[in-house]
């Protein structure tokens, strides 16, 4: 929201007055069912109404990037490699993060997994980890599932790290409702 508004701050500039008149839902209904059609499938009406499809987002995605890079994680040492070729001054470590670096790929300033089979895999760094395990397990849709089945939920979102599988455990191990609902088994164990 901080790009829009500078953007927006940026725009005004240009203007030598401007009015700003706030338009109530019930009155915006013809503009409102415009901008939803061209969001969805605008073919059909392309004929009668001019439609340009904008390429570029309005603002400049570097200013999001910025705030991304600020967190330390073993992503960094990769992103350089792969962006500018810089190598970490310690040779076995600079073989290892050029070994690694053969299953990166950058896109945009985004770290992405390379797969044989799928879809590529965005990387997530240690503050989104956590995050990802909670809304897959316990979120919205989430069935409280057990650790192979939310790993497996991660990756079909296009998401992956290393020991994801180890994080999903003790994430779930956590998870108060998990531990409340859990079978208990009432059958001693046959030797
Ligand atoms: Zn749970």
């Amino acid at each position: 929201m901080a790009s829009y508004l500078s953007q927006e701050k940026d725009l005004i500039r240009q203007f030598f007055s401007f009015n700003i008149v706030h338009i109530k839902r019930s009155e915006n209904k013809y503009a409102d069912t415009l901008s939803k059609l061209a969001s969805t499938n605008f073919e059909h009406f392309a004929k009668d109404i001019r439609v340009e499809v904008l390429k570029h987002s309005s603002v400049p995605q570097n200013q999001v990037l910025v705030i991304q890079t600020g967190v330390e994680s073993w992503m960094i040492p990769i992103k350089a490699y792969l962006s500018s070729g810089t190598l970490p001054k310690e040779k076995a470590e600079a073989r290892k993060i050029k070994h690694k670096a053969l299953n990166y790929q950058l896109n945009d300033g985004v770290l992405y997994r390379r797969a044989f089979l799928g879809p590529l895999l965005r990387y997530v760094d240690a503050k989104d980890e956590n995050y990802l395990i909670r809304e897959i397990h316990e979120g919205i849709c989430g069935l409280h599932a057990g650790p192979r089945m939310t790993v497996a939920k991660i990756m079909n979102a296009g998401y992956y790290w290393p020991d994801m599988h180890l994080d999903a455990v003790q994430e779930i191990r956590k998870c108060d409702s998990c531990q409340r609902h859990a079978p208990i088994h009432c059958i001693p164990k046959m030797n």
